[in-house]
């Protein structure tokens, strides 16, 4: 992988501590702003508020609206708050949802972004914008979508549901995955991929046993904000289609999808990627990656099967073609019967194969 590479890291001005969302006020008024719009879903709006309290007047409108996958009508309400209150500055507080929500805002105004991430997504690292328009999910890249100023402060996160820590630890992983087998791997980033695995592999167990455990907590956000990178950074390939399909066709959630699927297409491209692969276990401290990937989602409890996050078994058809449709580079070229076999298993929680 070394003889030949192509390494373009994202521009962002990244703060992580504990207590540093408190530099929230200083950040906006470096960016030279003075009419804040703060985002968040309905769920984070009261954790949102107290954070953002400390920029007083410069706090001029809200909008608490977000929802998962973007949806064209949610951004369209907070862009009419966002003109109507003419406000030079977007400021998101939550998880992937929040954050996709200012990026759409972004893309459509150029405002620059302050980011405060309370979840594992990593969104807030990339410049790829997923928005759901009437069912169907489509993914765009664009460098008007990249937050400027992310701020990571785990104890945002210590409120985060031990459910929710897990699969969204998983969501995260599979990034680095990916970014490990990617058809534009570099050697940096290949190195992020690793150690964000490690971070989240080791801190998982440990937040579900205490959610409010610190230092697992800052270890976690951590390992995210390398995975979250290293989605930023390179191509992503059969698991994130995968997701994307199932995702957006049938309303699944987003960090719970991921944690089904990991396993199975670990287990899928292992063959084609032993040196990827190879790496990932190292980072897991095992011997196989896929079956290290099984044995953290048992520990931690994640769902097992696509049926429990609600999707219908005739879906499965539709899946295979809409993957197949428009398929991401893998290191696997995917067939209708083999991915119809995958989604099978991951379907009704039969082990990974
Ligand atoms: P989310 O943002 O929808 O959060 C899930 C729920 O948890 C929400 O109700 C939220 O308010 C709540 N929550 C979040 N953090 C909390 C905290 N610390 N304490 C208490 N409650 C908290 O879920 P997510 O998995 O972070 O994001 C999923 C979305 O992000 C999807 O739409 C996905 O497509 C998108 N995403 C995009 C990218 C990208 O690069 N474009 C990357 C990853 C995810």
């Amino acid at each position: 992988m070394t003889a030949s590479f192509t390494y373009a890291p994202l521009p962002a001005r990244v703060l992580f501590g504990a207590g540093r969302a408190a530099e929230l006020p200083a950040e906006v008024a470096a960016l030279g702003a003075r009419r804040a719009m703060l985002l968040s879903t309905p769920d984070q709006r009261e954790m949102a508020a107290r954070i953002a309290a400390p920029l007083d007047g410069v706090l001029v409108a809200g909008f608490s609206g977000a929802a998962m996958h973007t949806p064209l009508e949610v951004t369209e309400r907070a862009l009419e708050a966002v003109r109507e209150a003419a406000c030079d500055v977007l400021v998101a507080v939550g998880g992937g949802s929040t954050t996709g929500l200012a990026k759409a805002l972004a893309l459509r105004t150029d405002l620059p972004q302050v980011v405060i991430p309370t979840t594992y997504a990593g969104s807030e690292v990339t410049s790829i914008l997923g928005q759901t328009e009437g069912g169907m999910k489509s993914t765009l890249r664009s460098p008007k979508v990249l937050p400027e100023v992310v701020i990571y402060d785990p104890e945002l996160t210590l409120s985060l549901s031990p459910a929710l820590s897990a699969t969204s630890g998983l969501n995260a992983i599979a990034h680095a995955v990916e970014a490990l087998y990617a058809h534009d791997a570099n050697p940096v980033v290949s190195l992020m991929a690793e150690e964000g695995i490690r971070a989240l592999g080791a801190t998982l167990p440990a937040i579900l046993g205490n959610p409010r455990d610190e230092e697992a907590r800052a270890g976690a956000l951590y390992g995210a904000w390398l995975c979250g990178t290293c989605l930023g950074a390179v191509g992503m390939a059969l698991h994130h289609k995968l997701c994307h399909v199932l995702g957006g066709t049938f309303d699944l959630s987003h960090a719970e999808t991921h944690a089904v699927v990991l396993p199975h297409v670990a287990a899928y491209n292992a063959p084609a990627a032993p040196e990827a692969m190879g790496r990932a276990a190292r980072a897991l401290g095992t011997e196989d990656a896929g079956v290290g990937f099984a044995v953290l989602a048992a520990r931690l409890g994640t769902p097992r099967t696509l049926r429990d996050l609600g999707m219908p078994e005739e879906g499965i058809a539709t899946a295979v073609r809409l993957t197949l449709e428009s398929t991401y580079p893998n290191p696997r070229t995917p067939d209708a019967a083999s991915l119809t076999a995958l989604l099978r298993r991951a379907w009704a929680g039969e082990p990974p194969a």
